[in-house]
């Protein structure tokens, strides 16, 4: 059987094509700039034999008035030679969406049907950026797809187990109870996807662990057998620890002070919280690797960004063994988290009341899979283990299906 999971952005789709039960990548690809007359597709496709091989890319650049121009073209490069892959669209029995936003509905994986459907349209107040994108990605693959299964697997949905006094803001219960404002948590698929890894390395179901997604996007969890208990984003993926180009916690007090005495409209706020600040806002580079290349150069502005980047990490790992009355393993992964050393060490230094103790040499060691970098008599493992959401969704997606 085929699973081919979309992750469908507002000028982009990224997707991956799966055999199953193998849960082997068949190929991968990224389109960019749809709706432009000078897109580009990035198709690669994998050695079924060999996983190390390199796979085979196909760049293209063409013009793609829309999503569903876009999803044509993949079709295209998954049937037709060289990069072919499969005969006919109806060899696809499955087709996992990514879906950003599912409220308080969607705890899980879901069929899309119409009930489905309307639901996801309900919630694009609450995703106004992600969902609508999402949308169109799932209506576009009816349509290129029609005989398989869509599914819907949502970015909030494994936060849904958060208990109400870990989810809810101390704020007027009608804003919760009618306008639905309360913590949602993001970046779910990878959390489970590296939980899962984790626990099943560490022989533990139950374990406890702190699961550190860093890439343009920032996120933690704080997890006990397979649930998460706690996560630092919130309302939207705004809250919580420093990101690429978005702030983080903030008092709300300054938001106020923006839109009152300083005059900026909510639309200024709006782009310089979530486009302008984060390390962008405190170096003036929002890619890991430019703030460490400007470090290693003695840029003041980009040490003062990985102290403030590590410290809030630390922040919350102090705050998520409290939740977790205990620790078993930290875990690293995205971007930032599989591939900066200097992150993991600044996160990891004067911890040990938490039993964390990095080994460094380890930690400089730059090798593919999960890793182990604490000492061996540490109490508490660091591991690093690369995230892989397409995967995930595959696997949910593939759950779903009659045994
Ligand atoms: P992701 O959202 O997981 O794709 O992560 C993207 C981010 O990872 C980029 O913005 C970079 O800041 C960071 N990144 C990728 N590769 C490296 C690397 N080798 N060293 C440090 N940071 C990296």
């Amino acid at each position: 059987m085929n699973i081919f999971v979309i992750n469908s952005g507002s000028s982009s789709i990224k997707y991956q094509l799966f055999h199953w039960p193998a849960e082997q990548p068949v190929c991968s690809g990224l389109v960019e700039r749809v709706g432009s007359a000078q897109a580009t597709i990035t198709h690669k496709v994998f050695d079924a034999q060999s996983p190390a091989t390199p796979p085979v890319e196909t760049q293209l650049t063409l013009p793609l008035p829309d999503h569903e121009a876009g999803l044509l073209e993949v079709v295209r490069l998954l049937t037709a030679a060289p990069s072919g892959v499969i005969q006919d669209p109806a060899d696809i029995a499955l087709v996992g969406h990514r879906v950003v936003h599912g409220g308080e509905t969607f705890a899980a994986a879901t069929l899309i049907t119409p009930a489905v459907k309307a639901e996801i349209r309900r919630l694009f107040s609450l995703a106004p950026l992600h969902n609508p994108a999402n949308y169109l990605g799932i209506e576009v693959a009816e349509r290129v797809f029609p005989l398989a299964q869509q599914v819907a697997v949502f970015d909030t949905a494994f936060h849904q187990t958060l208990p109400e006094y870990a989810f809810r803001y101390a704020l007027p219960t009608p804003l919760y109870t009618e306008q639905r404002i309360r913590k949602y948590g993001f970046h779910g698929t990878s959390h489970q996807y590296v939980a899962a890894q984790a626990a099943a390395y560490l022989g533990q179901p139950e374990a406890r662990l702190i699961t550190i997604h860093l890439g343009n996007g920032c996120s933690m969890a704080a997890v006990r057998g397979g649930q998460s208990l706690d996560t630092s984003m919130g309302f939207s993926p705004l809250a919580g620890l420093v990101m690429g180009t978005r702030s983080g916690d903030l008092d709300p007090s300054v938001l106020l002070h923006l839109l009152g005495p300083l005059g900026y409209s909510v639309e200024q706020v709006n782009t310089l919280l979530n486009k302008e600040s984060g390390m962008l806002g405190l170096t003036g580079a929002n890619d890991m690797r430019d703030i460490s290349a400007a470090l290693a150069a003695g840029d003041a502005r980009a040490a003062l960004a990985y102290d403030l980047y590590a410290y809030r990490i630390r922040q919350y790992i102090g705050a998520y063994a409290a939740v977790l009355n205990g620790l078993d393993a930290i875990v690293f992964t995205a971007g930032v988290g599989e591939n900066d050393a200097l992150v993991r060490t600044r996160v990891c230094q004067h911890m040990e009341f938490f039993g964390l103790a990095l080994d460094e040499s380890k930690n400089q060691q730059r090798l593919p899979g999960l890793r182990e970098l604490n000492t061996p008599e540490a109490r508490v493992k660091i591991l690093v283990i690369p995230t892989n959401e397409e995967l995930e969704i595959a696997r949910q997606c593939a759950a779903l299906l009659p045994a």
